[in-house]
Parts: structure tokens; C-alpha cells; sequence
């Protein structure tokens, strides 16, 4: 479970998960970094990065 790793960054994902808000049933678990961007881009207006176009670049 450690070594899990955050779909959308590659990152660690850490202890504190967070649901990725990009599909309605939020089944993707997403580190902590990636969901406060995921919130930041919503507080924005702008639209969620899409699992497709993951692992983003660093
Ligand atoms: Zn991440």
C-alpha cells in the first residue's frame, strides 16, 4: 500500500488520498497535491484535466 502511486502525477499517493473529482462517481483516488488542484482549477472556472491526458507533466 505504500508504494501506491497517484495516477495523475506519479507521485506518491500518500496517506491522505483524496477522489478525483473528474468522474461523477469518484472511484479514482488521487494524492493530496493533485485533488487541491483539482479544487484550485474548479474555484477558477477552469475545467478538470481529464484522465487521458494523465500522468501531467512536472
Ligand atoms: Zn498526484
Amino acid at each position: 500500500m505504500t508504494d501506491a502511486r497517484c495516477p495523475r502525477c506519479t507521485g506518491p499517493l500518500g496517506e491522505n488520498a483524496a477522489s478525483s473529482r473528474v468522474t461523477t462517481d469518484r472511484s479514482i483516488r488521487i494524492c493530496t497535491f493533485c485533488g487541491t488542484d483539482e479544487a484550485d482549477r474548479d474555484v477558477r472556472g477552469k475545467a478538470p484535466i481529464p484522465p487521458r491526458d494523465w500522468p501531467l507533466p512536472r
